[in-house]
């Protein structure tokens, strides 16, 4: 079966780093026109506009920071002009906030996560489905995380976040669905890019994370992505509101497989 997205116009936060930039690669690879979105680092969005411009496909950089909602409507506005609207969303900008156990944790940075996780991917959707709605097309697609529904000590910012993206996810797809829109979500397990970076490179963190996956071993970016471009095609043109887990096997219990 060839997946093609020809022609379709395609937004991805956070796009120059990480799965953000694998989705980027691949969206580009099955022929969309890709906007890049950063908040950081323009010299690196810059370079993988370069990348795609020299395999002859279409890239722009769009700088924005996904919690200002003004910032937001200005980035969506320069995806009008350049390409005259949008067909995909991905909203892949994200954070960790760092280890914090609540009665410690510092109000601002809880804050923080939930402005970049949960409002950020709001304020993209919301522009984007302003414009899928009127002309009765397109997909919303979001990175959640497998801490959608494993808590994790240390992290109640990170999973509040990513548990609502999973029903904002589900609600938005019921409120898209009678004009042909879809909303879903992808919830990654452990992938190695540097939002894990102090785990992964650390003999003792990494074999701790092993035994939480089936599979043995850390997903790469490319796993991610290419189940994204599959989701956001007509190959999944029956698929809405859900959060798929690409996750080598974590959100199914793997210490049920000694026993119990
Ligand atoms: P990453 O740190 O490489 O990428 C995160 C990206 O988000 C970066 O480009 C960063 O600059 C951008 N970003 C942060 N704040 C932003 C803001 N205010 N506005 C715009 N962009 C902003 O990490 P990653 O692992 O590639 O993470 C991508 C997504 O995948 C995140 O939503 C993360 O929660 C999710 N995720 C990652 C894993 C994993 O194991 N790596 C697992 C589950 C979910």
């Amino acid at each position: 079966m060839l997946i093609s997205l020809e022609g379709k116009r395609a937004l991805v936060t956070g796009g120059n780093s990480g799965i953000g930039e694998a989705i980027v690669d691949a969206l580009s690879e099955a022929g969309a026109k890709v906007g890049i979105n950063y908040v950081v680092h323009p010299e690196t969005a810059k370079k993988i506009v370069t990348r795609i411009r020299g395999k002859r496909g279409e890239a722009l950089a769009l700088q924005a920071d996904v919690t200002d909602p003004g910032a937001v409507a200005a980035m969506f506005g320069r995806m009008d002009e350049a390409w005259g609207g949008i067909d995909i969303l991905v909203n892949n900008a994200g954070i960790d906030g760092g280890r914090a156990l609540s009665w410690e944790a510092d109000g601002g940075a809880w804050r923080k996560v939930i402005e970049v996780n949960l409002m950020g991917a709001f304020y993209c959707a919301q522009q984007a489905l302003k414009r899928m709605i009127s002309q009765k097309s397109g997909v919303v697609l979001s990175i959640s995380s497998v801490h959608e529904i494993i808590a994790w000590s240390g992290y109640s910012a990170y999973t509040a976040s990513k548990a609502a993206v999973g029903m904002m996810t589900k609600s938005l797809a019921q409120e898209a669905a009678p004009y042909g829109v879809r909303v879903l979500a992808v919830g990654p397990g452990a992938i190695k890019t540097p939002i894990n970076r102090s785990v992964w490179s650390d003999p003792a963190g990494l074999k701790d994370l092993l035994s939480k996956i089936p599979l043995n071993r850390m997903g790469e970016a490319e796993e991610i992505s290419r189940m994204v471009v599959v989701l956001v095609s007509d190959v999944a043109s029956y698929v809405t509101g859900r959060t798929i887990y690409v996750d080598g096997g974590m959100t199914d219990y793997p210490d049920f497989a000694r026993g119990g």
